[in-house]
């Protein structure tokens, strides 16, 4: 488990799923943990919100018979911290996990009247949208060609946005039952290989991070990226590859920080048109981050990280 930003009074917790994966070494697990964390406190920070980032790794996924003893274990050792971590569904959860954990611990959260997953979907197609305005001068997305790499939670329902706003949608999935449900929504399904390098006005990585990587930025044919997945560039240079290709990045934490505006409506009680409008603002965050990269030159990611910075510090 990784605590990026601990607050010790436990006045404001850190906040970050729980994700479950066969992990080859315990340092891939950690890194991913480090990784993983950081990414949820720089998210708390260019949204606004006052938590610190946190994020839990299980190294393996268990047998079927031997899962309700780990989730056990596992809600065990989040009662251990009291409150000051709160956890959810991320990758190799499900939402039946989080309700098998919640018998046991209290401090579970994305079990509120809007699932994350909604929440994120729609914190992407906000900022998408608003990246197409500034790099490609529409207004709608009425002939703008999106490709989606992933189509479970987060990207199907990205998906049926797009449509319903009038992009053409093409994406992939490693799973076959994902690609079905999506072509039944009007999705032109194609290789997931093929989509880094597709020839699109828009790449959305909706399935693992570390797809822009130096082996792949060069391929990539899109104009703009805005995507869920996190941690979508392998290294930090990735950032001003994509800036010296005229490739408008949306900084991953704030694309799919609407996950965390679902936590902490649940967390800080707020209604229902307080996270749909602070899903919808997350646009106008990204206004502001390009406002800074513009001033200062630098690209749009280094703008995103300098912010996040300066609103961490103490
Ligand atoms: P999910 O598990 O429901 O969907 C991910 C999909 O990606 C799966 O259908 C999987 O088969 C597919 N996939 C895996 N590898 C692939 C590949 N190489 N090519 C194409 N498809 C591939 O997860 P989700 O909840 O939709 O989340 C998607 C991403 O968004 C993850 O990176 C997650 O960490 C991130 N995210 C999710 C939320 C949320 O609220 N669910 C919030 C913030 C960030």
């Amino acid at each position: 488990m990784a605590l990026h930003r601990f607050d010790p009074t436990g006045t404001y917790p850190s906040v970050g799923g729980c994700r479950m994966r066969d992990y080859a070494t315990t340092e891939e697990a950690l890194g991913d943990a480090l990784r993983l964390s950081r990414g949820m406190s720089s998210k708390c920070a260019v949204t606004g919100l006052p938590f610190g980032g946190a994020k839990a790794v299980v190294l393996g996924v268990p047998e079927p018979s031997a899962r309700r003893a780990v989730l056990d274990s596992l809600a065990g050792f989040v009662n251990g911290f009291g409150g000051r971590f709160r956890t959810g569904v991320d990758v190799g959860l499900s939402a039946c996990d989080v309700e098998t954990m919640r018998t046991a611990t209290p401090w579970m959260v994305g079990t509120g009247p809007i699932r994350p997953d909604a929440l994120t979907a729609d914190g992407v197609f906000a900022t998408l949208k608003r990246a197409v305005r500034h790099r490609l001068g529409r207004d709608g997305l009425t002939g703008t060609s999106v490709g989606v790499q992933g189509l479970g939670k987060v990207g199907l329902r990205l998906a049926q946005r797009l449509l319903q706003d009038g992009a053409r949608v093409l994406g992939g999935d490693v799973d076959r039952a994902a690609n079905e449900e999506a072509a039944g929504m009007g999705v032109e399904i194609v290789d997931p290989a093929t989509l880094i390098g597709l020839d699109v006005d828009v790449l959305a990585p909706c399935a693992l991070g570390g797809v822009i990587r130096s082996d792949t930025v060069g391929a990539i044919r899109a104009r703009v990226i805005a995507g869920s997945a996190n941690n979508q560039l392998a290294t930090a240079d990735m950032g001003n590859a994509l800036h010296e290709r005229g490739i408008f990045y949306v900084p991953d934490y704030l694309a799919n920080a609407g996950g965390l505006i679902a936590v902490a409506m649940q967390i800080e009680g707020h209604d229902e048109a307080w996270a749909h409008s602070q899903a919808a603002g997350l646009a106008d965050r990204l206004d502001e981050i390009v406002a800074t990269a513009d001033s200062l030159g630098v690209s749009i990611a280094t703008a995103a990280e300098q912010l996040a910075a300066d609103r961490r510090a103490p």
